[in-house]
This record gives structure tokens, C-alpha cells and sequence, in this order.
């Protein structure tokens, strides 16, 4: 076995990892045994040097993010076995060779036992984005072994990190292509279609996490007047165009996503008057919406992305829902989300409950949402639950 640098905890500070949590913080580190730049593997002890786990070294508040508890070689073999498993766990939730859907995420980080990997494929384009060195060293592998476990599926290889490694790591990626180059932007999700750009677009270009939660729109959505705030791609507007909805309204702030939007429904219902979109502050549109509509989205970007502003996002959050479920027609609904990891389910529920509050109206809960199958949640890692949703009822 290769022999790795060796990082030794203090007492007591093994316990997490006993638990499989896959983080170590820099607070619970003793001493390190030999030399650690950061995206070396290293192994982790405990304070009596009994082997825990081995992960990729990091600069920041955690040090190493685990890639596995069993005293193993971290070679090739190793990174092409835990793609083939988050390829297997696809094809067991029925999204392999699907014809009604091919955007799906094939890689999810810790929920993929693969911390600092994202992989989001689009009708046969990868999009991989890395979020830690360790990771983005071993680029070339990790696309090897993706494109043994995809076989023909995989026409196409876009790595997306410039934006994404820790900014301390001095690393300077470059966003391109590293295999194929010619691919289909058209993509699939339960039958309709939208323009994925992932070279330009935010995060890997579409946010395939609210599939489920957008199949969900369609079944309220007839007969219904709709809001769909944050569109950004439109994605909620075009399943409620689909589901019979009367009109529906598209709001974002950006230019460009108001472009894509309407790109996209023009894919689906081309010529269709009763979709609109328009660019404008979320705050200031929904100043002025008294009863014109009775089915509202709110799929806003993560108001916090770190512990410290917690409670200003989550005032942010409160004020917005606040203004949506004052206005909204009685006997309304409301899709509302939180897609910010440090915000937790129960603070979610009670920002929503406090905005129900403030507004002074009957509030009900009519289902909770969540993140689809192919973002999985390590249950030692309950971090990973990070998209949040209610579907309220306003009397
Ligand atoms: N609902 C979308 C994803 C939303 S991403 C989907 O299903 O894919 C968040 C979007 O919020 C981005 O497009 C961003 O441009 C927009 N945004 C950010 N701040 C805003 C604001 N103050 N008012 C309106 N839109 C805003």
C-alpha cells in the first residue's frame, strides 16, 4: 500500500468518524506526521495512532473530507468501483436510458461516498465540477473512469471548475471541454424539453434537483393562475403549462435567465399567450400582486452559504414568504423552498411558520419536498439534505 501522510486526532475527536460522518474539522486535529499540501490523500488516527479513514486534505475549517473507512489503496480501481455505484443506484431509480428523461445528477458528492465531486449529465454530456484539489487533481482519472462506466452514453465531457475550488488553493482551473466536444443542448425531463447551457449557465446549467418537485406543479396547476418566481430556465413554468394552468408568469431578476425561460417554453408550447415573463426584483414585484394569483413558486437562490449569515438569510426568507402568502388569492397555494445547506428543515418550517404568522392568514401543510432520488443523503451525513420545501394551503 502506498504510504500516505498521517494525521492524528485528539482524544475524543474520533468519535464522529467511529459514526461514518465524513468530515474531520481543524479543531480536532493533534499533529501531522509528514508532509501535507493540500489535495494530498492522507490517512487520519486516532490519538493512539489506530487507523480511522483516508481523504483528501483540505485548507479551511474542515481538513479532510473522507473517501473511505477501510485501510484500502485509493487507485484507479477504487475511484472507476464508486462511479460504476452511483451509476448502479441511477439505473436502480429508473433514470439510465430513460426516454422521457436523460438530466439527471450521476455523481453527488458525500451522498456518492465521492466528497468535492459533482457530476450532472445532460443527453449525453457530462458536466463534472470540483469543489476540492484533491479531487480536481485527479481530473484525468476520474474522467477515465467515467467514460468505462457510460460506455457510449458519454459523447461528451465539459469540466466546470473555475468557479467552484476553494479560492485559498491558489488552483487556477480552467473551464473546457476534455473529451468529445459536439453535443446535443436540447435536454430531457419527463417528456419536455429545455436548452441546457452549461458553458455559460449557473452551476452545471440546470438545476436537474427540483425534477420531482416540478412534476409535482403540473398536478396543482390547472385551471390556476401561476407565479413562478426565481424561474431562472423556466423549469416550473413549463410543467404548469403542461399541467393546464390558465396563465402563468415567469419573474427573475436576470436578463438572461428571462431569455432562457422563454426559449425554453417556446420549445414546448410555441406560440402559447399564456405564458409571460418578466425581469424584475422578486422583492418588488411581489409588493404588487394582491390576489392575482392562486399558485405561487418560490425557489429562491441560497440566501446563506455560510453559518455566520444564518439569521439574516433566514430574515430574507421571512420576508418573502411573508409577502407571497399575504397577497395570494384565498385558497391558494404555495411552493416554497430553501435550497441553503446551513439552513436546517425545522428552521425552514419555522420561518414559513412565522411568516404564516406575520401575514395573519390560515396556513396549512400540505406535503413536505425534498431533494430527488439521484442527490442521495448519506444518512451519517444529514448535511446533505439541503433542499427543503413545503406546499402550503393559504385560506
Ligand atoms: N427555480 C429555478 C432555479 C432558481 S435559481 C429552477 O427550477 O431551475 C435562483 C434564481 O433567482 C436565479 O436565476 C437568479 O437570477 C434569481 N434571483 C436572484 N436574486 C433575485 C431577486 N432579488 N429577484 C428575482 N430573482 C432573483
Amino acid at each position: 500500500m502506498a504510504k500516505l501522510p498521517k494525521l492524528v486526532l485528539k482524544p475524543g475527536k474520533e468519535h464522529s468518524l467511529n459514526r461514518y460522518h465524513p468530515w474531520v474539522f481543524s479543531g480536532a486535529i493533534k499533529k501531522i506526521k509528514g508532509d501535507l499540501i493540500e489535495g494530498d490523500l492522507v490517512e487520519v488516527l486516532d490519538s493512539h495512532d489506530n487507523f480511522l479513514a483516508i481523504g483528501h486534505s483540505i485548507i479551511g475549517s474542515i481538513s479532510v473530507r473522507i473517501l473511505t473507512f477501510t485501510q484500502e489503496e485509493i487507485d484507479y480501481e477504487f475511484w472507476k468501483s464508486r462511479i460504476q455505484k452511483a451509476f448502479e443506484l441511477r439505473k436502480a431509480v429508473g433514470l439510465i436510458d430513460n426516454p422521457e428523461t436523460n438530466a439527471f445528477r450521476l455523481v453527488h458528492g458525500e451522498g456518492d461516498y465521492l466528497p468535492g465531486l459533482i457530476i450532472d449529465f445532460y443527453n449525453g454530456t457530462a458536466v463534472v465540477q470540483m469543489h476540492t484539489v484533491g479531487m480536481y487533481r485527479i481530473e484525468e482519472t476520474i474522467i477515465k473512469a467515467l467514460t468505462e462506466v457510460m460506455g457510449d452514453r458519454l459523447k461528451s465531457v465539459f469540466s466546470k471548475s473555475e468557479g467552484t475550488l476553494p479560492y485559498k488553493a491558489h488552483v487556477t482551473a480552467v473551464n473546457r471541454y476534455v473529451f468529445g466536444n459536439k453535443s446535443e443542448k436540447v435536454a430531457l425531463e419527463n417528456g419536455l424539453k429545455f436548452h441546457v447551457d452549461w458553458e455559460k449557465g449557473q452551476k452545471t446549467g440546470f438545476f436537474v434537483d427540483q425534477r420531482e418537485n416540478r412534476s409535482l406543479i403540473e398536478h396543482y396547476s390547472k385551471g390556476r393562475e401561476v407565479l413562478n418566481m426565481f424561474c431562472y430556465t423556466g423549469g416550473f413554468s413549463f410543467y404548469a403549462m403542461r399541467g393546464g394552468a390558465k396563465v402563468v408568469h415567469s419573474v427573475d431578476s436576470s436578463e438572461r435567465a428571462i431569455y432562457i425561460t422563454n426559449n425554453n417554453v417556446e420549445l414546448n408550447f410555441p406560440g402559447d399567450e399564456r405564458h409571460q415573463a418578466y425581469a424584475e426584483d422578486a422583492f418588488k414585484y411581489l409588493g404588487g400582486i394582491k390576489d392575482k394569483y392562486d399558485l405561487i413558486i418560490l425557489d429562491p437562490p441560497a440566501f446563506a452559504k455560510h453559518q455566520n449569515v444564518v439569521k439574516n438569510a433566514i430574515q430574507g426568507y421571512r420576508r418573502l414568504n411573508a409577502k407571497a402568502i399575504e397577497q395570494i388569492r384565498s385558497g391558494g397555494i404555495i411552493f416554497t423552498f430553501s435550497c441553503s445547506q446551513v439552513i436546517s428543515k425545522e428552521q425552514f418550517r419555522t420561518m414559513v411558520f412565522s411568516a404564516a404568522a406575520r401575514a395573519n392568514r390560515k396556513v396549512r401543510i400540505l406535503q413536505q419536498l425534498t431533494q430527488p432520488a439521484d442527490h442521495p443523503v448519506d444518512i451519517y451525513h444529514p448535511e446533505g439534505e439541503y433542499l427543503k420545501g413545503l406546499v402550503i394551503y393559504v385560506e
